[in-house]
Order: structure tokens, then C-alpha cells, then sequence
């Protein structure tokens, strides 16, 4: 047996050790299940047990369920995937609901304690076996993570967590554990009452708790249980679930298909004994792993984003390519965010501005994030004066020298930026890659400024810096493998995730994420309602509607991208209707956001205060569009770009190009990203829809050819292209 372990000491006491071989994290599997219910039945059939101590052999209890596991269940459940996926989540409960028993009758007679003893982290099932035992002991130890983060990958906690912490501590105080995935430390798990106590030798003292002779029986298997905070039919139960719901389909916008089956579960166990609403939320969750957005998000949120930031498409036999010393030239909003987040990573920074004033401002934008993380309790002034000093503000280019990685963020120039390239390559050794953080200019051209143009690439930050996950890396016509693992072996020093792609107008993420904003505004221009488009966007689960997007990204930037964009294109430029609302927004003096007015109107705070009344300038239609008819145009704006840069070759793998839209424009995160949202709806419906919506709005909802041919031939993107398949 090689994930838990058993032995039975002198006094009698058992211990179950978690402990699986080959992985510095415990995750369980169906086989570890199957050891742990042996080694219960064993504790519990044998005389000599006095009591049971589960533990685990690592620095942390567990990391949560094995998700490649989950993933893979609805597939192997076999040809009748529900009912196989049902029992399977049952058998799992009658593991825990064995230990919680504990061979106590139906008097609660009998049994023996089993107390959990958490060293470390302990997430998801991770905690859901502990909330089955009868006490909890956690070691005092501020860097573990204690609760149930599945809500975030688009499942629930489905081994019991949700009934069981419900009827622990009450919906309503349950509600951010379970609708938010919220985390604690064991101290703060602690006064929540996920968990039992804090100590310093949590086995220890699980054993002499065990040994104590302690009550076992759970609040809920005793006669005239009350839940916490009131069942739903209690006026306070009331208030709780009505409150609840809304707050949820406000949040989620219906579209998480976990969320709203989580509070089902919640509701209706609430209303039945304890073993009916295990079985009610067996079912629930059951219907959530059918559910495709439940696979696509764990695919893409957890094992594809994991995958791509453990090194999956980074050149093969280049040596490690870590980053001592790092150059930031331009400290403005870009420049200081990088230096802040390498400096956290442990990588000197030297941040270079045209005036040492500038460049102090960067370094102090470091500054400032650190004393608010001091404020908030996050950070030490230790901390603050270790990040800071690794950050030199200079106008000096010589101190670059040594420097492994340059990232240029100055102003959006080609000829600022090939003088910036210039003066960086003769401060720095051979050894040096050189990067440019632009936006929208080729890496191909800013390259010809590079004496070596195999060492320059684009390493493509979002803003803000710190804040959002996603680094897109871009290879221009001559970039060479030691750039790209120099890129990928930085971001993952900086712990964020990388997407690569080859060089093209606007590369991936602004691609397709232009595309949607101009849809957006077009529908203004034709008399669409801007409410009509706005709630169309968050109704399919976009963060952003465009038009708040775009007043966001600033609508001063859109006309300047816009007007950039017709100088190249010349008469092939599609978008002057787009430009028509735009230019004349931004005649009004309504630049966006930042200027307190935009397609939304601001206050003095700078409080969106609703869609401005202007916007009435363009009279709405007396006949608006079907809900479902704006939805595809805002989708299917993007999604085919998506598709035509994999046609292209700049997207060269649909990992990235699934992860990459969820975290860098956050694409519609319930639906796995534009190419597993295809899948669900199948190319040969997406090409009825494109065909149909391209006959009445215009050619840029042509189906690609690449689409056309999926359809006939009945494929789906990962069944044609995953690289993760094809490489099992
Ligand atoms: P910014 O205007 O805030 O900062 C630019 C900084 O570069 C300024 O501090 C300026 O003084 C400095 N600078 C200009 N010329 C210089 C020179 N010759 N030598 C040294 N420093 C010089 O701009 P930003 O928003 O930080 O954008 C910087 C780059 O990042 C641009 O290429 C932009 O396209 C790109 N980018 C911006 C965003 C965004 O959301 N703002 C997102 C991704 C990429």
C-alpha cells in the first residue's frame, strides 16, 4: 500500500499516516480511498484500538483530490456516466460517514475517536476528511492553508464538505467558505470553526484527546439538531438563503453551473436528515462533473495552467535560465509594476527613466504596495526594506552591466524604443537577452534595432502588473530558443503564468480582445441599447461588458490603436463604424475612466454612476436584438480570432490559447476558454451560427476554414489538438 500507512502503538492508539510516494503534496486518489477505508475497517475491528489518529507523513496534510482524477471520472464512469459518477461519490461518503460513526450503533453507543492532525495546508478533500473525524488539531503553523477552494476550478466540495460545514457552523457563516473557496491560516480556521484547535504537536495532542475517553457523536446525529443560524423555514433561515441566492446569481450571473448547485445541495439538505442530504448532495455534484463546465474549467484552470507553468512548451536541452539581475528601462505604470514583482521574486532590479525623478517614482510604486501590505497586516517593514533594496532608480544605463534580462516599457515608439535597444545592448554583456514589453508593435521590426535579434523577444505584460496572472511571450522572425526559455524561466520566477506565441499584428490577447470591444461599440452605433449590450456580456460570463472595457483601457488609447491600426491596414480597414462612436466620444472630452467620462458616466470619486444619458445620441432601434443574438456577436468576435491565430500559427497550442483568454482578458471562465467553449457547442452548430450572423452583419463572422473543415468532419479542438493527448 503506498498512500496511507497504518500502525498501532503501545497504548492503543492507531495511526493512519497520509503519505504518498513520489509527490511532495498528498492528493487523493480511488486507490488511496481504498487503502484508507482498509485501514478504518482495520482501526475499528481490532480490540486493541482505543482510538485513530489521522495524519500525514508531509509537511502539509493534503492538496485537495487528485483534479486529473476528477477530470477523467465522467469519462470512465462508463455507459452510464451519472449513475456510475453517483455511486462513486457515494462510496466516497460512506468512507467518511464510516469514520464519523466510528462503530457507534444506532443509539450512538459504541465507537471510537478519530481525531485528524493537520501539520500543514490542508485544502479541499484535504479538509472534508477532517470535517468526518471528530476533532480537529492543526500545528500552529501561519504559512498553511486551511479550506475548500473547488467552487474556484468549477466544482463543489462534493465528499461531504458542503453538508457537514454547513451544519458545523450554519449557512450563512459557511457561505464564504464554500461560494468563495475562502482560505485560512489555523489560527483564523480556528476562531471560524472550520477546525478544533492550535497547537504546537498536533499528533500529540490528538492522541491524548483520543485517549481521553472523549463524547464522539456529532451535533447533527443527535436528537433535536438544530442547525446553526436556522434551517431555511425559520425566519432567519429566511433572511440567510434569500440573501444568499441573490447574492450568488448577482455574482455568478447563472452561469456557474457549481455555484447554483452548491446552494441547492445547501438548501435542500438543510430540509432532510443528515445521510438524505449526503445523498442530495451527491447528487448535485454529480450533476455539476456531467456538466462540460466543470471538465473544461479543471482542464484549463488547474491542470493546463499548471502544465504551462511548469515549463510545457519551453525549448527542450536549454539549461536553466533563471534571472540574478533584471533591467527595466521606462519606470512609468508597466516599468514599476515589473520591478515591483521581480523584486518580490528575489531578482535585482536596476529601473532606468530618462530623469532620476521618474525613475524614483517607479521605485516608489514599490513602495507605496508595500505599505499598504504593511497596513493590511501582510507584510513586515523587514520585508519592505529587503524589496526595496534590491530596486536601483537610475538614469545610468552602466549599471545594467551584468543585467540577464532587459525589459524595455518605454513610450509606444519604435524609434524611442530601437534607441532604447541601442543603448541597452551597449551597457550589457552577450549573455543578455533583451525584451520589449510592447503592446501593439511587431517584435519582427523592433528586433532590426537588436544586434543579436535571435536574443530579443516580447515579454507582454497586462496591467496591472501585479495583479493580473498572465505573461504572453512573443517570438519575433529570428528569436532563438535561449531567449524563450530566458522568458519562460523568468515569468515562472515571478510566479505567473506564461502563454507563447509567434509574432503578429497585436499578437493573441489584444487580438481577440479588440475585436469584442469594437463589436460592442458598433451595436451602440446601430441603435443597439448600450444596456442591452452591456448585461448581454456579463449574462455569458464576461467580467467586463466592452463598453466599461474600453472606458477602463482608456478610450483615448482606443482612437490612438484605432487610428495606428487604419495607417497600416489602409482600405482593407473594417472597422471606420466602430470609429464613428468612438472619435466621437472622445471629441465630447469623454477619454474614459480616468477622465471621469466615458460610455459610463462618473462621480467626483470616480464611481461609475450608470451608462451616460449622451449615449441617447444614438437613438435605440424600436426593434432590438434577441439576448442570444448580441451573446454570439460578442463571442464569436473573439473566439474567431482565437480560431484564425491557431490557423495562422500564431497560437501554436490550444492550451495556451484557452488559458491565455481565460486569464488574460477573462474570457468567460465557466466555459474553459474560446476553444473548449466550441467543443461544448461542436463546430458544425458554431459554423451555422457564424454563417448565419455573417450574412447579416458583415464577412468578419465568415467561418474560418479551419472551422469549415472541423465541422464536416465532425472533430473538436481537443480531440484534433491537444498536445497533453497526443503526448499520453
Ligand atoms: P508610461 O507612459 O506609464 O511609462 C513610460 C515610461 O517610459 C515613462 O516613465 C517615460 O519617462 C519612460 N521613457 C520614455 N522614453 C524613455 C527613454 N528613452 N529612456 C528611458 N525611459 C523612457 O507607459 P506604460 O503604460 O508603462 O507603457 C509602457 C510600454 O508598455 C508601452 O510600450 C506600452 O505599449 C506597453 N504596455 C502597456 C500596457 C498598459 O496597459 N499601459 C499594457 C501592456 C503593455
Amino acid at each position: 500500500m503506498a498512500e496511507f500507512h497504518y500502525a498501532v502503538d503501545a497504548d492503543g492508539v492507531a495511526s493512519i499516516t497520509w503519505d504518498v510516494a513520489g509527490r511532495s503534496m498528498n492528493v487523493l486518489s480511488l486507490e488511496g480511498l481504498k487503502e484508507l477505508d482498509a485501514h478504518v475497517d482495520a482501526a475499528l475491528a481490532d480490540e486493541a484500538v482505543r482510538g485513530v489518529v489521522i495524519t500525514s507523513g508531509k509537511k502539509d496534510f493534503a492538496g485537495g483530490m487528485d483534479l486529473n482524477v476528477i477530470a477523467r471520472m465522467r469519462d470512465e464512469a462508463g455507459d452510464d456516466p451519472a449513475r456510475g459518477l453517483f455511486e462513486g461519490v457515494m462510496a466516497m461518503h460512506g468512507v467518511l460517514r464510516k469514520i464519523e460513526r466510528a462503530g457507534m450503533d444506532d443509539r450512538n453507543k459504541g465507537g471510537k475517536p478519530i481525531a485528524a492532525a493537520l501539520p500543514g495546508t490542508a485544502l479541499g478533500i484535504g479538509l472534508e476528511l477532517p470535517l468526518a473525524c471528530h476533532r480537529i488539531f492543526a500545528a500552529d503553523n501561519p504559512k498553511a492553508k486551511i479550506g475548500l477552494p473547488e467552487i474556484m476550478v468549477g466544482i463543489f466540495p462534493g465528499a461531504g464538505g458542503t453538508t457537514r460545514l454547513v451544519r458545523k457552523l450554519g449557512a450563512m457563516a459557511a457561505a464564504p467558505f464554500l461560494l468563495e473557496g475562502k482560505l485560512s491560516d489555523p489560527r483564523k480556521a480556528k476562531s471560524a470553526g472550520l477546525i478544533d484547535e492550535v497547537v504546537d504537536d498536533p499528533v500529540a495532542a490528538a492522541r491524548a484527546w483520543v485517549l481521553s475517553g472523549p463524547s464522539i457523536v456529532k451535533p447533527w446525529d443527535e436528537k433535536g439538531y438544530r442547525m446553526p443560524g436556522g434551517a431555511p423555514y425559520s425566519p432567519s433561515g429566511f433572511m440567510t438563503f434569500v440573501g444568499a441566492s441573490a447574492m450568488v446569481n448577482g455574482k455568478t450571473k447563472g452561469v456557474y453551473p457549481a455555484a447554483k448547485a452548491l446552494l441547492s445541495a445547501v438548501y435542500e439538505g438543510a430540509l432532510v436528515p443528515f445521510d438524505t442530504a449526503l445523498r442530495i448532495e451527491a447528487r448535485w455534484f454529480t450533476h455539476v462533473l456531467m456538466h462540460p463546465s466543470s471538465g473544461a474549467m479543471i482542464r484549463s484552470l488547474f491542470i493546463n495552467k499548471e502544465a504551462l507553468e511548469k515549463g510545457a512548451v519551453r525549448p527542450a536541452g536549454v539549461p536553466d535560465q533563471s534571472v540574478r539581475k533584471l533591467g527595466v528601462i521606462g519606470a512609468g505604470m508597466m516599468g514599476a509594476g515589473i520591478a515591483l514583482v521581480a523584486a518580490q521574486a528575489g531578482i535585482e532590479v536596476v529601473l532606468v527613466d530618462q530623469s532620476q525623478e521618474a525613475a524614483d517614482k517607479g521605485r516608489a510604486y514599490t513602495e507605496a504596495h508595500m505599505d499598504k501590505g504593511i497596513a493590511r497586516g501582510k507584510a513586515s517593514p523587514e520585508k519592505k526594506a529587503e524589496i526595496l533594496g534590491r530596486i536601483t532608480a537610475t538614469t545610468d544605463y552602466s549599471i545594467l552591466s551584468g543585467a540577464d534580462l532587459v525589459i524595455e516599457a518605454v513610450f509606444e515608439d519604435p524609434a524611442i524604443k530601437a534607441e532604447v535597444t541601442k543603448r541597452v545592448q551597449a551597457a550589457v554583456g552577450e549573455a543578455c537577452i533583451i525584451a520589449t514589453n510592447t503592446s501593439t508593435l511587431p517584435i519582427s521590426d523592433l528586433a532590426r534595432a537588436a544586434d543579436r535579434p535571435g536574443d530579443f523577444i516580447g515579454i507582454h505584460f497586462f496591467s496591472p502588473v501585479d495583479k493580473m496572472m498572465l505573461v504572453e511571450i512573443i517570438k519575433g522572425r529570428e528569436t532563438g530558443d535561449r531567449a524563450v526559455a530566458r522568458a519562460l524561466d523568468f515569468v515562472r520566477q515571478i510566479r505567473k503564468t506564461p502563454i507563447v506565441v509567434n509574432d503578429a499584428r497585436f499578437f493573441y490577447a489584444n487580438r481577440c480582445i479588440i475585436p469584442y470591444i469594437n463589436e460592442g461599440i458598433r451595436m451602440v452605433g446601430e441603435g443597439v441599447a448600450p444596456a442591452l449590450v452591456e448585461n448581454a456580456a456579463k449574462l455569458v460570463g464576461m467580467p467586463l461588458g466592452p463598453l466599461q472595457l474600453v472606458d477602463e483601457t482608456s478610450i483615448e488609447l482606443g482612437v490612438k490603436i484605432a487610428r495606428a491600426t487604419k495607417a497600416a491596414m489602409g482600405a482593407a480597414y473594417p472597422d471606420e463604424a466602430v470609429d464613428a462612436v468612438l472619435f466621437w466620444l472622445a471629441d465630447q472630452g469623454r477619454l474614459g475612466r480616468k477622465a471621469g467620462a466615458g460610455f459610463y458616466a462618473y462621480d467626483e470619486a470616480g464611481k461609475r454612476t450608470g451608462l451616460w444619458v449622451g449615449l441617447g445620441h444614438y437613438t435605440p432601434a424600436a426593434q432590438q436584438p434577441e439576448l442570444s443574438e448580441v451573446q454570439h456577436r460578442l463571442l464569436f468576435a473573439q473566439v474567431l480570432e482565437a480560431v484564425r491565430a491557431l490557423e495562422q500559427g500564431i497560437l501554436t497550442d490550444i492550451r495556451e490559447g484557452d488559458v491565455g483568454a481565460i486569464l488574460g482578458w477573462g474570457f468567460a471562465p465557466w466555459s474553459g476558454g474560446p476553444f473548449s467553449w466550441l467543443d461544448m457547442i461542436g463546430a458544425g452548430r458554431a459554423v451555422e451560427i457564424c454563417a448565419d450572423l455573417a450574412a447579416r452583419h458583415g464577412p468578419r463572422f465568415a467561418p474560418p476554414a479551419l472551422l469549415r473543415e472541423m465541422a464536416e468532419r465532425d472533430e473538436t479542438f481537443y480531440g484534433r489538438f491537444d498536445p497533453a493527448a497526443q503526448a499520453a
